[in-house]
């Protein structure tokens, strides 16, 4: 140990332990816990505070992997991975290279199904009032954020590195956290669970845009109305110019939406984003509509204006002014309105955790990093989270994303440096490992590691 790390005869007279598992290498008193609560010095001995997490299959007595969670962590990397286990597959002899991973390069990718405006691309997501990331682009009837990577971490001020920090674990331990977006909305995002956008809980998933809603129910409106307008943020449907309208032979009704036409019966921007109809601010949906053509157009016409969600809905018909007049809507119209509404999917948070293990962390694995790497690209080492497989990266170094949903619980931790801490395993042929230059000679058994270390074992299926 280097004259750094050792501690003085004084610390050791008062028993004090180091702990070298990250570059803060706390200097911890008897009974007490380090900074980040994960190492503790029992009795004079540095110790995991967190069991080694074994994951089995229900019902089956046997162990079937070790996850990284309480595994403990070599720093500086270049120590083999505490935990190198080995096992049989299929009568193949296998090695687990097992740790917990300290990353400060990650983050997380945020979906949260909505349609309702939660700010502009690129703005600002606060946590008490720190930047902790980003609104990036929307996809298909959810809003994204990106939250955390290292610009925040260790970019910024200590505290913004800090609250970034703790709204990272936070999220990937599943637990809520309420996100303000600058120029927008509040939202409170919890992995797996419904959001909450400012104070609202959202229960559904949308069916689609606009133009696919008319495109999916088109024949189910045909017999019972003139015209069905989609109201959405992105792109309104206006059924009789659409081409599901118009192959269902349908007459034009002269209702002209505002915004800017795309193709027919398509609008954008027919409003401003917000928290009304399809993601818009529009709270009264006749706001949208710019001119009704007299020539097209009669008396009696039937209008059903309703949103991506089915959640809003209104029936009108032309008066002799065709001006369109507010009338109960029959039932026939209800049944799509509602089967829109049973199309959308329950609307969830997802949250993704995403970090490089590219760095020095394979050297835990290998005395030649660059060779796990490369077994990882050719398939032949498998990277589990918390034995959760993770999606890999094309492209350079070890890019990796998870859904920390299905990771068992309280997987995460994190460091003041600020890092945050995950589990993380490569499993991978004993032959394999032999060739990337793997430290075979610390190969232990499933029951050596067991007797190594405070253990539970769990359900894969309760994770
Ligand atoms: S912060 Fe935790 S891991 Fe880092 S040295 Fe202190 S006790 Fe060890």
């Amino acid at each position: 140990m280097s004259e750094e790390i050792a501690l003085s005869s004084a610390d050791r007279a008062q028993g004090l332990v180091r702990c070298d598992a990250c570059p803060v290498l706390c200097r911890i008193r008897p009974g007490r816990v380090g900074a980040c609560d994960r190492y503790a010095n029992e009795d004079g001995k540095l110790v995991r505070v967190d069991p080694l997490v074994l994951l089995a299959k229900p019902g089956v007595e046997t162990v079937a992997f070790v996850t990284g969670i309480g595994a403990t962590t070599t720093y500086p990397d270049y120590k083999p991975a505490p935990f190198i286990v080995s096992s049989k597959h299929d009568g193949v002899d296998m090695v687990t290279v097992v740790t917990e991973g300290i990353f400060s390069y990650c983050g997380v990718k945020v979906k949260i199904d909505t349609d309702r405006y939660l700010g502009p691309e690129q703005a600002p997501v606060r946590v008490r009032g720190e930047q902790v990331g980003h609104v990036t682009t929307a996809e298909y009837g959810s809003q994204m954020l990106s939250l955390g990577g290292v610009h925040h971490l260790t970019g910024g001020s200590k505290k913004e590195g800090v609250v970034t920090c703790e709204a990272l674990l936070a999220l990937c331990n599943r637990e809520a956290v309420e996100l303000a977006i600058d120029g927008g909305a509040t939202v409170v995002v919890q992995a797996n669970k419904p959001p909450i956008v400012n104070g609202v809980i959202e229960e559904r998933m949308r069916v689609g845009c606009g133009s696919a809603a008319i495109g999916m129910f088109a024949p189910q409106w045909r017999d019972h109305v003139d015209e069905v307008i989609v109201v959405d943020d992105h792109i309104t449907g206006v059924l009789s110019e659409h081409q599901g309208g118009r192959f269902l032979d349908m007459k034009p009704a002269g209702i002209r939406v505002r915004g800017r036409r795309s193709t027919p019966g398509r609008y954008f921007q027919v409003a401003e984003p917000g928290l009304g109809w399809g993601g818009t601010d529009v709270a009264d949906p006749l706001q949208i509509i710019e001119k009704i053509d007299p020539k097209q157009a009669w008396p009696g016409l039937r209008l059903l204006m309703v949103s991506t969600t089915g959640e809003h809905s209104a029936w009108f018909e032309l008066d002799g002014d065709l001006k369109p007049q507010p009338t109960p809507m029959p039932a026939a119209v209800r049944s799509v309105v509602e089967r829109i509404a049973e199309n959308c999917e329950p609307a969830l948070c997802t949250v993704l955790f995403m970090a490089g293990a590219g760095g020095s962390l394979r050297a835990g694995v290998t005395d030649n990093p660059v060779r796990l790497t490369r077994s990882v690209r050719d398939a032949l080492t498998k990277v589990t989270l918390g034995g959760v497989p993770a999606y890999v990266w094309p492209g350079g170094g070890i890019t990796l994303m998870v859904d920390v949903a299905h990771m068992p619980e309280k997987s995460f931790g994190s460091v003041p440096t600020p890092a945050l801490v995950a589990p993380i395993e490569f499993t991978l042929r004993a032959d394999d490992y032999a060739t990337l230059g793997g430290y075979t000679s610390r190969v232990i058994s499933l029951e050596e590691a067991k007797a190594r270390a405070g253990y539970v074992r769990i359900d894969e299926d309760r994770r």
